[in-house]
């Protein structure tokens, strides 16, 4: 019988898991390190690297629902790289998650890492699970399986995980106990973003906030803008928007508006913050809050203002809103808010894109803190922390924005070609095995 024969693949070729036709966020990664590659120098060579994970696991979670049926979901824990050091990054909960989105999200951890030098690669894990449609139980079965499929590869030494969209501080206890018991002792350093009393790090809550202030602060500098005076709009009022929000409200900024999952408020004069974190807390949303106009959600993004932080989900600044914009500098909160035509549009426009793979990566700082603190069980206190997590952002954007400067690139290309550097050394001084 004869067999259709199909040309060899090229030894650059795609992974064959990948689809060419449609590499969502992959293929926007992707164009992101060619835009990089003529800046490697002699690096380039070894570029190849980066567009591949090193290693990618897809597994089957079962559980027993409450109900007493067996699901099944899918899940995934990518390591972009690991010739840095072990593999960091957040697991996600969400029923929309892809290999792809994990893929592009593990590299740009990646980025990130190497931004702020950090002495991590890049990895990333989630769930394609909608955790709202879960009890605590099953919640806790998820995670306890999952871990368990991906603890071959994950380890204190491995690869760390930690939250990100729709997981906690109790679902890293969980998976930090799950590794525990399968290793037959406690690992407090398998994964970061844990509570305090499990070997948590004061400060690592506010610390991805804390980062996106930094450098908005240093970046004002740059281009004169006294932020004491300036207006304030934030997308999404959790964890990063809620505490970039009040860190910039104590500067004297006013934050003008304000925008969630629930709905979107406006005061011209500025919204009293600590007042907001209140109501959120009470009423987990913005919408309803006193003495606030309400704005239709597309309106968001006509509002007049100096500072944007887009602090809740991917792709919100895009080709359609991004002509609109009145900020003079957006600070990305999020992972991945801005797409590349809108990134386009708005350097067109003149306005600052301050990146995600810098701008948010104080989290991960903290992150590493807590690490090192769990290895060493020796903790340091909140003020020690702060000031560590300010001195590596405020050095890290520094060395980007004179990189910007050199090459005459956007901040974005600029955050790549630092990381893409350091990377690709680190591979060069390690040579390839065997
Ligand atoms: P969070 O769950 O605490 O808050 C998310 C916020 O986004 C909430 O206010 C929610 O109402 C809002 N939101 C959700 N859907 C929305 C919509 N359709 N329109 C407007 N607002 C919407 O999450 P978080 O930890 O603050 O993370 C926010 C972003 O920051 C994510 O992209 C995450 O990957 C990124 N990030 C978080 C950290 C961290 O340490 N938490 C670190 C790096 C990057």
């Amino acid at each position: 019988m004869s067999k259709a024969s199909t040309a060899a693949p090229s030894p650059n070729a795609l992974p064959s898991y990948l689809d060419a036709g449609n590499l969502g966020p992959w293929g926007i990664y992707l164009q992101q390190v060619d835009r990089v590659t003529p800046y490697l120098g002699h690096l380039s060579r070894w570029v190849e690297t980066l567009k591949r994970p090193k290693r990618a696991l897809i597994v089957d979670v079962p559980i027993h629902l409450d109900d007493g049926t067996v699901a099944h979901y899918e899940g995934y824990r990518v390591q972009h790289n690991t010739s840095r050091g072990p593999g960091k990054g957040g697991v996600r909960f969400h029923q929309d998650v892809t290999l792809s989105e994990v893929m592009a999200l593990s590299a740009w951890m990646s980025i990130k890492n190497a931004a702020v030098n950090v002495p991590y690669g890049g990895a990333k894990g989630g769930i394609r699970v909608d955790p709202r449609t879960l009890s605590r139980g099953e919640l806790e079965r998820v995670t306890r399986r999952y871990t368990s499929e991906i603890g071959i590869i994950i380890g204190p030494n491995k690869d760390i995980p930690a939250p990100d969209v729709n997981t906690d501080g109790q679902i890293m206890a969980w998976m930090m106990d799950t590794y525990s018991m399968n290793q037959g002792s406690t690992a407090t350093g398998v994964v970061t973003g844990k509570p305090i009393d499990l070997g948590g790090s004061l400060g690592r809550v506010e610390a991805t906030g804390r980062g996106v202030f930094t450098v908005g602060m240093e970046a004002a500098k740059h281009i004169g803008l006294d932020v004491s005076q300036a207006r304030v709009a934030v997308q999404g009022f959790g964890n990063v928007g809620g505490t970039a929000a009040k860190l910039f409200a104590e500067t004297g900024a006013r934050v003008v508006a304000v925008q969630d999952h629930g709905g979107t408020i406006y005061r011209e004069a500025g919204l009293n913050v600590p007042e907001l974190l209140r109501h959120v807390a009470e009423h987990r949303t913005v919408a309803g809050f006193e003495g606030a106009e309400t704005l239709k959600t597309d309106q968001f993004w006509d509002v007049e203002c100096d500072i944007l932080i887009p602090a809740a989900l991917e792709a919100q600044i895009n080709k359609d809103n991004a002509g609109r914009i009145k900020a003079r500098m957006v600070i990305e909160g999020a992972n991945g808010p801005t797409t590349p035509e809108a990134d386009d549009i708005l350097k067109e426009r003149n306005i600052l894109v301050l990146p995600d793979v810098i701008a948010n990566a104080g989290g991960v700082t903290v992150s590493y803190f807590e690490w090192v603190q769990d290895f060493s069980s020796f903790f340091w206190d909140e003020e020690e922390i702060n000031a560590r997590l300010v001195r590596i952002m405020r050095a890290a954007f520094a060395s980007i924005w004179q990189v910007a400067q050199d090459h005459q690139v956007t901040l974005r290309t600029a955050t790549f070609i630092v990381a893409c550097k350091r990377i690709l050394h680190t591979r060069e001084l390690r040579g390839l095995y065997p």
